[in-house]
């Protein structure tokens, strides 16, 4: 038998021995929340771990003026307990942030979550005993925690990416950033505001505060396609009907693309006739949310197809953009609708008919640096009370790379991921024993929604767990060759997308140095879920099992 190496249990910064659970899970969001009721349904000890002050992750942190979800709020909701799909209501089709952290507090208070957390406590390594098989984790104040199943529910989405702007520091206004917005309100009445990026969370900034502030600029780099997002209030007797039919709806969600209801066609764009898709399209604008990109099934194959149903949204910024020139650099241009995340608003492009909303094309008229007093661009000064950045995040990969994680042989994930992300479903990676991931970078994160399958991987990783208690195994972990055909196959399904088509933090574009290339799974949220069922047949075929460590020992002497 070949020696195993054990880094030697580390004591706690403070000389206490390490705390000992079955597993620790990373993170407050959704997916880690749902972890901490799952494992602890299943009788095991646990311990929770939480950067921020309270439950909620993405809505804990981005509490910006407008921040609201893109996908309806009866779909953005967990599934697993009958009871609070019964006794929550949503008040809107698509829920605020605020009443998103309310469910968030509901759910925590009805299940008793919160005593599994440790808030305000960040995790800066993650080291796997190969001896002991278990994950030696370690706070930020160096207190270590054992477990031989670690979870990192850490988020897509949940390291705010850093701006490339010269002399931030030096700005004497207020600097605010999307993703750590502050928890109190901010009055923008009179002042003169500036906000870079326009992406999802720039739009939903843009049309809040344009109609708040005494002036706005609204600095933009590479424009968005953005939609009528059509939110209506969700009347009680709707509710009710919805209460009645949850598990059909959710079914529907489970095997569905997206992982969430949304019209969706497999017509051919070029089967209809001109007049017949003018129609579609009109419909599918008037319906709001994503309803466009269900209107045909190869816009995302057919770049000539995809280009019409562009040409078709840039018509209607002339429709509502007043100033030709405005309109005019509003058009995104240069990629594929769709490749980017699409963005759905209410009343984005009329907020630039309003005459102390300035738009600021850096495309021609670059930034140069912050200042004292505002941004330099090119052309000139313009000077700020308060700067918004809303630039974005490190997606996907951001929040593991952040610290140290050492699999097997002291390997890190920086290394492993140094020419791009590799995971098995995007829940293990090999050479990582007993570590999994929810929603991690090459399952489909990025393109389906993210409750239903936080809710999916931890069923998974909890039925292997259970896989591997039930037969006496310590460790489980995908073979290479099973990753490597996990990664063929998001490759090859990925080629023919015109996804790879725009530069996106889908890619990896929007972080200098970052390595390119979709770190997604295309396939739809209903195929990844067949995936993950075959991946646990056969007794977990194409994974590596370890017998537990103290039977090896057993069955050698
Ligand atoms: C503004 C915004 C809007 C979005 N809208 C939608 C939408 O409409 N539909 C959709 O499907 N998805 C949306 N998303 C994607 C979003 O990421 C998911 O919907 C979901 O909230 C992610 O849940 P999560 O639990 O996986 O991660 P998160 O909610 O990001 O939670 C992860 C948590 O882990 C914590 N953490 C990370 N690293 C550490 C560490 N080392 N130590 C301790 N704690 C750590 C973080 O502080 C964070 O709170 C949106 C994302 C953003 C940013």
């Amino acid at each position: 038998m070949t020696a195993v190496r054990s880094p030697s249990p580390q004591p706690a910064a403070s000389g206490a021995e390490p705390t000992r659970v079955d597993v620790v899970i990373v993170g407050g969001g959704f997916g880690g929340m749902y972890a901490v009721y799952k494992f602890r349904e299943l009788g095991m000890s646990l311990q929770a771990f939480e950067a921020g002050g309270d439950l909620g992750g993405v809505w804990y942190w981005n509490r910006y003026p407008g921040a609201r979800v893109d996908l309806p709020s009866i779909d953005y909701s967990y599934s697993f307990s009958r009871e609070i799909e019964q006794e929550w209501t949503w008040s809107e089709q698509f829920a605020a942030q605020p009443e998103l952290l309310r469910y968030i507090d509901f759910v925590a208070t009805r299940l008793d979550l919160r005593r599994h957390y440790r808030f305000n406590t960040r995790i800066n390594q993650a080291v796997w005993d190969e001896a002991r098989q278990l994950w030696q984790v370690t706070t930020e104040s160096g207190e270590v925690y054992e477990a031989p199943y670690c979870i990192m529910a850490t988020g897509p989405l949940s390291v705010p990416k850093k701006p490339e702007i010269d002399g931030l520091e030096r700005f004497q206004g207020r600097l605010l950033h999307a993703a750590r917005w502050p928890h109190e309100p901010v009055d923008f009445t009179g002042k003169r505001v500036g906000v870079i990026g326009t992406g999802s969370t720039g739009i939903q900034i843009v049309q809040e505060v344009g109609r708040q502030a005494g002036e706005l600029f609204v600095f933009q780099r590479t424009p968005s396609f953005t939609m009528p997002m059509r939110n209506v209030p969700l009347e009680p007797a709707y509710m009710a009907e919805v209460k009645r039919h949850y598990a059909g709806i959710r079914e529907v969600a489970r095997n569905s693309p997206i992982g969430g209801a949304r019209p969706q066609s497999t017509r051919a764009f070029f089967t209809v006739t001109p007049a017949q898709r003018q129609e579609l399209l009109e419909d599918a604008w008037k319906h709001g949310g994503l309803a466009m990109l269900g209107t045909f099934g190869d816009l995302m194959i057919n770049e000539e197809a995809n280009e019409h149903v562009a040409e078709f949204v840039r018509g209607k910024i002339d429709d509502v953009v007043q100033d030709p020139d405005t309109a005019r650099r509003l058009k995104p241009q240069g990629y594929p609708i769709f490749a980017r995340r699409p963005c759905l608003d209410t009343g984005y492009y009329e907020t630039f008919n309003l005459p102390n909303v300035h738009l600021m094309d850096c495309l021609t008229d670059p930034i140069v640096e912050a200042t004292e007093k505002g941004l330099r661009t090119a052309s000139g000064e313009t000077e700020l009370d308060i700067l918004i950045l809303a630039t974005g995040y490190d997606g996907l990969t951001g929040a593991l790379l952040a610290f140290d994680v050492q699999g097997r042989d002291g390997q890190t994930v920086q290394d492993k991921w140094k020419d791009g992300p590799r995971s098995h479903l995007g829940i293990m990676l090999a050479g990582f024993p007993n570590l999994f991931m929810t929603t991690g970078p090459n399952g489909p994160a990025a393109l389906a929604n993210i409750i239903r399958m936080s809710e999916n991987d931890v069923d998974w990783i909890a039925q292997a767990i259970l896989h591997l208690r039930a037969n006496g195994l310590g460790s489980i972990e995908p073979s290479i060759d099973t990753e490597d055909r996990w990664m063929d196959l998001v490759h090859a399904l990925a080629k023919p997308s015109l996804i790879n088509k725009a530069k996106t933090w889908w890619v990896g574009a929007n972080v200098e140095g970052k390595p390119r290339g979709l770190t997604q799974f295309v396939g739809g949220f209903m195929k990844y879920r067949e995936h993950c069922a075959a991946a646990a047949a056969n007794g977990y075929a194409g994974h590596v099992l370890q017998p537990a460590r103290e039977q090896v020992r057993e069955k050698a002497a």
